[in-house]
């Protein structure tokens, strides 16, 4: 547990009714170099996630702790669980995406877009169809801390859509900067990516697209930005509000984009989950920890 003092920060009445306010943040590890990518496993009830610059995935089970789970991971950053509950992970020094199977062998889903090699993927969200979106920016080729420096082969950073089935890969946004954080909305019909880079449309934001056809985006617009550091990753929760990462912790926003509250994690929170055996943990990685608190909402199913 940290923190002497409250670590919510309400703006808005809505916001008292998703958490407890005398609810502490429970810390699980401090030994991070940059975490990323939580992603929670109902089945064996755990936690992965990414330690970027250490080149590893981590694995948290309540009670137990943290062990290691993959290393050298290709710096992985997003991962996702598939309709079969597989693992699905990007990698930066690898720029791919890869399935780990239920015998734990990795097959590579993605690596190169019309016979050009992928950036560095690194965030990803499978859809209730089975298809796999991720996003494409350039952070695993510009350090050697989250991959390994390279020229981009791409003319962009696109935001991806994977039809695993056939294989076929298809740009869904060609005019992000830096596209990162993405999720969709409990029914589907919208899904939110988050903008990292600072482009001729302002500074980092969240944009919100409607799903058209199950596959196609449409009428994107400017949908909140954090007004701390940037939107790396989010979750949505089952009423539809987005839960982000920012850099002074979690930054909650209505359906409508208005933000709610705060939670202040003591710095910079790099991405978020919802999971646990309730649906209702809200876990946060940060440069150097992983922490987690119970909302009183919860993960779509
Ligand atoms: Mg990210």
């Amino acid at each position: 547990m940290i923190a002497n003092h409250s670590p919510y920060d309400s703006r808005d009445r809505r916001f008292d009714a998703l958490i407890d306010a005398g609810r502490p943040l429970e810390r699980h590890y401090d030994q991070l170099a940059f975490g990323e990518g939580p992603c929670y496993f109902p089945l064996g009830d755990y936690l992965l996630f990414s330690d970027i610059p250490n080149n590893r995935m981590l694995q948290y089970v309540g009670g137990l702790g943290v062990r290691e789970f993959r290393r050298p991971s290709n710096h992985s950053n997003g991962n996702a669980r598939d309709l079969r509950g597989r693992l699905v992970t990007c990698e930066h020094q690898s720029r791919r995406v890869t399935r780990t199977e239920l015998d734990g062998s990795v097959t590579v889903l993605a690596d190169s877009f019309r016979g050009k090699r992928l950036n560095s993927p690194n965030d990803v969200v499978v859809k209730s169809d089975g298809s796999i979106w991720f996003t494409d920016p350039p952070y695993g080729i510009e350090s050697h801390s989250q991959g390994t420096v390279a020229e981009s082969e791409l003319d962009g950073c696109y935001v991806f859509c994977l039809d695993p089935a056939s294989g076929t890969l298809s740009t869904v946004a060609d005019d992000f900067v830096r596209p990162n954080g993405l999720a969709f909305s409990p029914d589907e019909a919208v899904l939110y990516v988050s903008d990292t880079g600072v482009g001729t449309d302002g500074p980092p934001h969240i944009r919100r697209f409607e799903v058209a056809d199950g596959r196609r985006l449409e009428n994107g617009s400017v949908f909140a930005a954090t007004d701390v550091g940037k939107s790396d990753g989010f979750r949505i929760d089952i009423e539809g509000n987005l839960w982000s990462s920012a850099g002074d912790g979690v930054h909650c926003f209505s359906p409508a984009g208005e933000l709610l509250g705060k939670i202040h994690a003591g710095g910079r929170v790099s991405n978020v989950e919802l999971g646990g055996p309730e649906r209702n943990r809200l876990y946060m990685t940060g440069e150097s920890s992983l922490f987690s608190v119970i909302l009183n909402t919860r993960a779509p199913v």
